[in-house]
């Protein structure tokens, strides 16, 4: 059975996210959703709720997985065994840098691969921090992200 990581902030998860995730369920047997624990990156959520965002997202699903994990991430896939990394793809935009993380990645790593994925069109345009700005001004986000996702933004920006 092929497994695959995929890698992120998902802070927060978005419809974005989740449309990358089923594309890679119909490729591979079990994904792991690795929800990096960047220091040096303002996030809203802590891993600890990002996961648990996810897991709930995923309840019941079977061959999906969560975890956080901080360091590198070659480091991490060494740790699993587990040498396909799955990338979402949203426009040209994404590609530059893309890019230069999974050559970097493979370069440290030679048997590491990395599976680019390109989201529904409809997300294209999608990212975990715009759909944060137009929360924090109580905007409409019913099409980013799921209902969970929606009422966790709405608590963090009622003060
Ligand atoms: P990172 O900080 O590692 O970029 P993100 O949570 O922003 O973490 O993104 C994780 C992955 O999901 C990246 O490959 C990113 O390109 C992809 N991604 C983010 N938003 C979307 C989207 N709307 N559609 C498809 N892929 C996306």
């Amino acid at each position: 059975m092929k497994k695959a990581i995929y890698p992120g902030s998902f802070d927060p998860i978005t419809n974005g996210h989740l449309d990358v995730v089923e594309r890679a369920y119909k490729l591979f047997g079990e994904i792991h959703i690795a929800v990096i624990q960047n220091p040096g990156k303002n996030s809203l959520f802590s891993v600890e709720e990002r996961i648990d965002h996810i897991q709930k997202l995923f309840h019941g699903k079977p061959g999906v997985f969560v975890e956080g994990f901080r360091g590198l991430l070659i480091d991490y896939a060494k740790k699993k065994s587990i040498f396909t990394i799955i990338r979402g793809l949203r426009a040209v935009s994404d590609f530059e840098y893309e890019f230069q993380m999974a050559l970097t990645n493979r370069h440290l790593c030679p048997e590491l691969d990395t599976v680019f994925l390109m989201t529904d069109d409809k997300y294209s345009y999608l990212s975990s921090s715009l759909v944060k700005q137009v929360a924090s001004f109580n905007g409409n986000i019913t099409d980013f992200v799921p209902g969970l996702i929606q009422q966790e933004l709405k608590r963090k920006f009622a003060v």
